[in-house]
C-alpha cells in the first residue's frame, strides 16, 4: 500500500487501532452478526458505545460534575448558532483570533448585540490579541483555542468573569484542559478525536434555560440532554471511531502524555523552520504558535519557489501540506494521531531541499 505522510487539516490522520477497529465493526459488530452501521441505536451493545464514550470522554477530560457531554450533528458550525440560540439575552463578547472564530461572532448577531473584545484580523491573525477585556455585561465570552486556518493557539485555560464559552475543534484532547472553567466547550470530530460527522459538546447544566426566546426543540440543549444524545439517530459510525480513538489517547497514556507528543512534534518541526535558510514561520511570537497547525513559507527571495518545493514534497509522499488559499506557503497539521515518522519526513524533505536550492 501507498504510503503517505498525511497533514491535511481535517479530515486528517487517525489513529490505526480505531481505523482497524472500524474496518472490524462494519463486519460483525460486538458479536451481533451485523455491521455497527446496521444495528439498532437502541440496542445494548449500541448504548455500551454510548455510555462507554460518554465516560472517556468524562475520565480523559477529567470532567467535574454539572457537566453533560453530548454528541450532536451538524458540525462545529451548527453550534456557532446553538450557542448564541441557548445563551445570548442581549450581548456576547467574542475573541477574533481567525476565520473560525469570525464566522462564530457573524452567527451570534442574529441574537443580539456582539462585542468584539479583540481582533487580529488585520495582520491575517498571526497573533493572538493581548491585554484586552471582558466586558462583564455580557452573557458569555467564546473563544476559538486554535486558529485552525493561520497556526496560533491558545494554550492556557483562562480565567473569566462571565460563562466562558470555547471552540475547541482543532486542539480538542490535544492537552488536559481545566473543563471547570468553562461553562461550553464544543467541537467537531474530525481533526483530533473522529471522523467528520460528530460534533461533541461539553456544557454545564446550570448556564442553560435562562435566555427568554422560546426555543425549537432541536437546538436546545436540553432536548440532547434528557434524550441522551439520541432525541434524533445518531451519526453511529463516527461515534464508533471517537470512541476507538479516545480508547487510543488512553491507551498511550492519557493527555498529559498526548500534550508532551504535541510539544515535541511541533517543536521539531518549527525548529526546522527557523532554522532552514529557505523557509520562515508566519507566527512570529513563538507563545502563539500552534502545536496543531504548523504555518509556513519560503523566505522572500525563494518566493518563486513554492510551487516547486510542492512538487519536491509531494513525490516524497507529504499529503495536504499546501496553505489555505487565503494565505498560499505551506501548512502542516500535525494533530494527535499524526506520527513523529511523518514529522521527521516532513523535515528531511526540507533540508533536502534546501541542500539543493538554498
Ligand atoms: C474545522 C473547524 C470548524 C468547522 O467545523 P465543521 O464541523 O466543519 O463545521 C470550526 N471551528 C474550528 C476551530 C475548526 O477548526
Amino acid at each position: 500500500m501507498k504510503i503517505a505522510h498525511n497533514f491535511n487539516a481535517g479530515p486528517c490522520v487517525l489513529p490505526k487501532p480505531a481505523m482497524q477497529a472500524g474496518i472490524e465493526a462494519l463486519k460483525d459488530f460486538a458479536g451481533t452478526g451485523m455491521g455497527v452501521i446496521e444495528v439498532s441505536h437502541r440496542s445494548k451493545e449500541w448504548q455500551n458505545i454510548m455510555d462507554e464514550t460518554v465516560a472517556l470522554w468524562k475520565e480523559l477530560y477529567n470532567i467535574p460534575e454539572g457537566y453533560h457531554v453530548l454528541f450532536l450533528g451538524g458540525g462545529a458550525s451548527t453550534q456557532f448558532l446553538y450557542v448564541p440560540f441557548n445563551l445570548l439575552n442581549k450581548k456576547a463578547a467574542y475573541l477574533e483570533t481567525g476565520g473560525w472564530a469570525s464566522k462564530a461572532a457573524k452567527e451570534a448577531k442574529y441574537f443580539g448585540e456582539v462585542e468584539i473584545v479583540a481582533s487580529s484580523k488585520e495582520t491575517t491573525y498571526n497573533y493572538i490579541p493581548k491585554g484586552w477585556k471582558v466586558p462583564t455585561d455580557a452573557d458569555y465570552f467564546h473563544i476559538t483555542t486554535n486558529n485552525t486556518l493561520y497556526g496560533t493557539e491558545i494554550k492556557e485555560d483562562m480565567d473569566c468573569p462571565i460563562t466562558l464559552v470555547a471552540d475547541m475543534s482543532s486542539d480538542f484532547m490535544s492537552r488536559p484542559v481545566d473543563v471547570s472553567k468553562y461553562g461550553l466547550i464544543y467541537g467537531g470530530a474530525q481533526k483530533n478525536v473522529g471522523p467528520a460527522g460528530v460534533t461533541v459538546v461539553i456544557v454545564r447544566e446550570d448556564i442553560l434555560g435562562k435566555v427568554e426566546r422560546p426555543l425549537p426543540t432541536m437546538v436546545d440543549y436540553r432536548t440532547h440532554i434528557k434524550d441522551g444524545s439520541m432525541f434524533n439517530t445518531p451519526p453511529v459510525f463516527p461515534i464508533f471511531i471517537m470512541h476507538e480513538t479516545l480508547k487510543w489517547i488512553k491507551s498511550v497514556g492519557g493527555l498529559k502524555v498526548i500534550e508532551k507528543m504535541n510539544i515535541e512534534k511541533s517543536d521539531m518541526l518549527y525548529n526546522e523552520i527557523d532554522s532552514n535558510p529557505m523557509f520562515k514561520g508566519t507566527i512570529i511570537d513563538k507563545a502563539d504558535r500552534s502545536r496543531m497547525n504548523v504555518c509556513f513559507v519560503m523566505e522572500d527571495k525563494y518566493k518563486d519557489k513554492e510551487a516547486d518545493f510542492l512538487e519536491f514534497a509531494k513525490a516524497a509522499g507529504m499529503v495536504g501540506i499546501k496553505g489555505h488559499r487565503s494565505t498560499g506557503g505551506f501548512r502542516a497539521s500535525i494533530y494527535n494521531a499524526c506520527p513523529k515518522e511523518s514529522v521527521q519526513a516532513l523535515i528531511n524533505c526540507m533540508q533536502e531541499y534546501a541542500k539543493k536550492n538554498a
